[in-house]
């Protein structure tokens, strides 16, 4: 779909009432000094239109929050350092109003504590009733996010949805509201779990031609023998994920030095997330840039890890959402560290939301709805490599067939 000339002048609209702007932690983007962050939502409310859609319902409308639990069943069963599994489970959310639906989703790898039974305790206890209009998002998204801590992956189920509503209602990607090329994106690497050495062939021949970049789940005893056994295929760049299994820095050292001779391009989380001094140490002595995953979680993260890491993964589940994720990366670019958006396994309805931020950032880990057999929801989509967000205004998803609608 091309973007329209309407869509165009909404977009300029946005951009021009400072939305983006609203969106950046005060202080990070020296250049729009002055432009007050907004926590009523006023220049979001300007592009709406009056009571909802032309000829609406009175402005007394109100949001409604529902949700349903959903297994996605994975294509291979998965192993990372330390787990292994078939499925994982979901919640996907939606909010109405005015005759708009925004969609959401919560996906709860069983390593991060939430499940479907959490986040819908803490679905129930939101009260959307209390806010007049999606619009004033910083004030919604604050409101959640202070019912209790933790609960990431709830939060952010409620954040895509109400970036999907809103972005819907204004008729625009959320791509152009952030002022970014939705093309300029990094490869996305594809995930090879650990494995016996003829899987990992196996899975690799798969999927070569399809992506520029692998990811190779490390931090064991079988590391070198998954790599060559990668590169017994193919001589692509490989970026390495070690989820805190390499447990002393000497040793670390000795396997990302091999790593870059075997044209490794990155690592990510090699220790254990609170072994920040030996983090800081291997980063400094690393010939390749050290990424946090587990060691952040959310905007507050950030300011300690900085000398510590080369960069962060951001990603929607652990950060509560768009809203976060985009003042993270805005965040880190301005302490000079290096970005990139990861995902959890997830439809393709987190993953085109993530896929409507990450424009410009270094690597991308956004196989989620890829590996999956029973994705729900049409959106962004594997292109020559990349994951690129459809035209479509919000956050650029369709519920397919099967998505069940009786909810
Ligand atoms: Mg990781």
């Amino acid at each position: 779909m091309q973007h329209s000339r309407r869509q165009f002048i909404k977009t300029s609209a946005a951009i021009a009432t400072g939305l983006s702007v609203a969106l950046l932690p005060a202080g990070v983007n020296a250049g729009q000094k002055g432009m007050k962050p907004s926590s009523s939502g006023n220049s979001l409310s300007s592009l709406l239109p009056a009571g909802g859609k032309a000829g609406g319902k009175a402005p007394s409308a109100k949001m409604k929050l529902s949700w349903r639990a959903y297994d996605l069943a994975l294509k291979h069963t998965f192993t990372i350092s330390g787990f292994s599994r078939k499925s994982t489970p979901v919640v996907l959310t939606k909010i109405e109003y005015e005759g708009v639906t925004g969609y959401g989703e919560a996906s709860l790898p069983p390593y991060l504590g939430e499940t479907q039974a959490s986040v819908i305790e803490f679905l129930k206890k939101i009260d959307l009733s209390r806010f007049s209009t999606p619009s004033h998002m910083e004030d919604i998204l604050t409101y959640v996010d202070n019912i209790a801590i933790n609960n990431s992956a709830a939060k952010a189920s409620v954040d895509i949805a109400l970036h999907d509503l809103v972005g819907k209602m204004i008729g625009v990607p959320w791509y152009n509201m952030y002022g970014l090329d939705k093309t300029e994106v990094p490869y996305t690497t594809f995930t090879i779990g650990i494995d016996s050495d003829d899987v990992v062939k196996e899975k690799t021949r798969e999927v070569l031609g399809d992506f520029n970049i692998l990811k190779v789940k490390v931090g064991g005893p079988d590391d070198k023998r998954m790599i060559k056994a990668i590169r017994s295929v193919t001589d692509l760049p490989l970026a390495v994920d070690a989820n805190q299994g390499w447990k002393e820095r000497l040793e670390a050292l000795d396997m990302i030095l091999w790593l870059k001779e075997e044209g490794i391009v990155m690592v990510e989380q090699p220790m254990p997330k609170l072994k920040l001094d030996d983090i800081a140490w291997l980063t400094e002595e690393s010939p390749l840039p050290i990424f946090a995953d587990e060691s952040v979680q959310r905007l507050s993260d950030l300011h300690r890890l900085k000398g510590v890491f080369s960069g962060i993964n951001i990603k929607l589940m652990k950060c509560t959402g768009m809203r976060e994720a985009w003042k993270m990366r805005n965040l880190a670019e301005a302490l000079g560290m290096k970005v990139m958006m990861g995902c959890m396994t997830e439809t393709s309805c987190a993953i085109s939301a993530a896929s409507q931020l990450y424009a410009g950032m270094d690597f991308a880990d956004l196989d989620g709805a890829l590996l999956i057999a029973n994705d729900c929801f049409d959106g962004a989509t594997l292109q020559n490599g990349k994951i690129i967000a459809t035209d479509l205004p919000g956050i650029g998803v369709v519920p397919n067939k099967l998505f069940d609608t009786n909810w």
